[in-house]
């Protein structure tokens, strides 16, 4: 009877300290942030672009205080991952900067994250209308995980949701925030920018871009997040190039097969190692 209630008590307790938990890991938040689909650039070159996106992730960074983050770490997720102007950021948060870094635009994420959020992501390789759209580098033409066919915010969301952590707000171009809703259908958007051709843009102003950003995190975080998509072991990956001489060359690696004329796939027990190995294929070839 004592033990039962002992139990019972410790079941109560246990129960306690898991929501505690949650509620500390949900003030602690993730923010990756790339270039394109920041609002207002039309190439990432224009000289502004460093700027834009620093005031669209300080937008992003005051969402989630003004939301009760407690904790915000900013990944510098684009090209070089030197974007950022460190003298304009905002200061509470801390910074991931700089590139190689093994797990790129997730650097940094685990599990002790409550959401993540994404700033100026852009569509897939390959979407039509989509504003530079492109799959890690301009040398993939579909990446495909566990068979579903996935961009960047894709296959980003699945890295987050290995560690439990969901995937709260995206803001970027238009075809960036339908393309995640495939698989992540909670959460919230806000398009900045539509793709005319790959370099031309129908765009919000910064500020405008900035306030709605802002709105967004603060909307997302305070709302009921989503569920993270389930990641089924072992992870099968399928990589298809634009052209076959990448495919030729990454067939040498152990592990990596020729699945068709610029198709290769590789399967992992767990996501981390499918992830790392994806960015080596995409971004490290040099036939
Ligand atoms: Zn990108």
């Amino acid at each position: 009877m004592h033990r039962g209630i002992l139990a019972l008590a410790l079941g109560l307790a246990c129960q306690a300290s898991d929501a505690l938990s949650a509620q500390q890991r949900r003030l602690s938040v993730y923010i990756s942030a790339d270039m394109e689909g920041i609002a207002a650039l039309s190439s990432t070159d224009d000289p502004m672009g460093p700027r834009f996106m620093t005031r669209e992730v300080n937008a992003a960074i005051a969402g989630a205080f003004n939301a009760g983050a407690t904790r915000v770490v900013v990944n510098d997720a684009h090209g070089s991952h030197a974007n950022l102007l460190q003298d304009q950021l905002d200061p509470r948060v801390t910074l991931i900067r700089g590139s190689l870094k093994p797990y790129g635009m997730m650097e940094g994420l685990d599990s002790s994250f409550g959401a993540v959020l994404f700033v100026g992501y852009h569509a897939k390789a390959r979407s039509l209308g989509g504003f530079a759209a492109h799959t890690g580098s301009g040398i993939v033409a579909d990446l495909r995980i566990n068979g579903v066919s996935v961009g960047e915010g894709g296959m980003n969301a699945l890295y987050a949701a290995w560690y439990g952590v969901p995937v709260a707000f995206i803001s970027g171009d238009t075809l960036a925030m339908t393309q995640l809703r495939a698989l992540v259908p909670g959460v919230v958007g806000v398009a900045v920018k539509t793709g005319i051709w790959d370099r031309a843009v129908t765009t919000m102003s910064p500020d405008s871009a900035q306030a709605a950003i802002q709105r967004g995190v603060e909307r997302a975080l305070r709302g009921t997040l989503t569920r993270p998509p389930t990641v089924t072991r072992p992870v099968a990956v399928e990589l298809e190039y634009c052209t076959a001489i990448y495919a030729e060359v990454a067939e040498g690696i152990p592990g990596v097969r020729r699945q068709g004329y610029s198709t290769v796939g590789f399967t992992t027990p767990d996501y981390p190692a499918a992830y790392r190995l994806i960015r080596v294929l995409y971004r490290h070839l040099q036939p």
